[in-house]
């Protein structure tokens, strides 16, 4: 099938393009990497009359490191930050949840903000959002505004982006802490399928070998990514044992709503959610325990 007729225009600038989006409103959207929207339009499960293009500005594409946070713009490439190694070293869940996401030409051409502008339940990018409580900007004509990662998504491909504006850029907290770990797993029916089930965490040891920080959650087993910050919370203090572990990802498994449809039923995946998430706390823990 063929997208339904629409109008196109590549915006120069951020300014442009949010200037487009104030003009055209609710039948506006925007074009990145195309990997999931022109999909959507050839399926016609959207029907957009105008596409603003944002792939031409420059200052979308960048990624700065801070000491507190890595920024990158929300146009930039999967693959670019897939391999930056000063990102990876800063904020290294990103590579590992970077590596499952799609293929290498989706990747190619997906943006960072794309992705977590589609809000796939099952995407890797928003779960890493989430887990690491990213700061995401939005610019519309009449200025910008910062939305918190657990506030911006709000349901299966569902989002608080208003139609009048446009993501810029995401925040990216690092840890500064010497002895941090983390991790991203997933089951798929294929590699490079959406998952059915993901996970992620971080933690962060003392010298003693005590958590001092620790941050996991879900994917593809509720409407949005989840993060399970009180449950997280009482790993702090602990040595991070297999049976403290067990304990939050059972208890993890227990508060996600997943779905069953033709690849699993709810309860596999309520395990999955299990499994994985003492999978990715474990992972983490032991790059932790031997972070020098
Ligand atoms: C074969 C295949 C396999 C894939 N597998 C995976 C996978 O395993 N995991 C995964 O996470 N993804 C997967 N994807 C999707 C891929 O990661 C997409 O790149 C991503 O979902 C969308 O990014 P994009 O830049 O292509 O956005 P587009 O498709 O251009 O846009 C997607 C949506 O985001 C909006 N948007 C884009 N940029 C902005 C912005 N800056 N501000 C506000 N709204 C914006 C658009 O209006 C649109 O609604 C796959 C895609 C394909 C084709």
């Amino acid at each position: 099938m063929k997208a339904a007729p629409f109008e196109y225009s590549r915006a120069a600038s951020l300014a442009e393009a949010c200037a487009l989006l104030a003009t055209h409103g609710d039948s506006a959207k925007l074009i990145a990497g195309g990997q999931s929207l022109v999909p959507m339009m050839a399926m016609r499960l959207v029907r957009p009359a105008f596409l603003v293009d944002i792939n031409e500005i420059a200052e979308l594409k960048f990624v700065a490191i801070e000491t507190d946070f890595a920024r990158t713009g929300a146009c930039t490439r999967q693959v670019m930050l897939e391999r930056d190694d000063a990102l990876a070293a800063r904020v290294p869940l990103l590579r590992q949840a970077l590596a499952w996401v799609g293929h290498v030409q989706t990747r190619n051409r997906g943006t960072v903000g794309g992705s977590l502008a589609h809000a796939d339940p099952s995407a890797e990018l928003p779960l890493a959002a989430q887990v690491l409580g990213a700061k995401l900007v939005l610019r519309s004509a009449k200025g910008a505004r910062e939305v918190d990662a657990r506030d911006f998504f709000s349901g299966p491909m569902m989002t608080s982006v208003r139609p009048d504006e446009c993501l810029e850029e995401i925040r990216w907290p690092v840890w500064n802490e010497k002895r941090c770990g983390s991790a991203f797993t997933e089951i798929s029916i294929r590699h490079g399928d959406f998952a059915m089930v993901s996970a992620a965490a971080q933690v962060a040891l003392a010298a003693d070998g005590r958590c001092t920080r620790a941050t996991f959650g879900i994917g593809g087993a509720a409407g949005a990514p989840l993060a399970f910050p009180k449950i997280a919370a009482r790993l702090v203090g602990t040595e991070l044992g297999d049976e403290a572990i067990e304990d939050a990802a059972s208890e993890a498994a227990k508060e996600t709503e997943p779905g069953s449809d033709l690849h699993a039923t709810k309860e596999y995946r309520r395990h999955l959610a299990r499994v994985l998430g003492a999978r990715a706390l474990r992972e983490a823990r032991e790059r932790a325990r031997s972070a020098k």
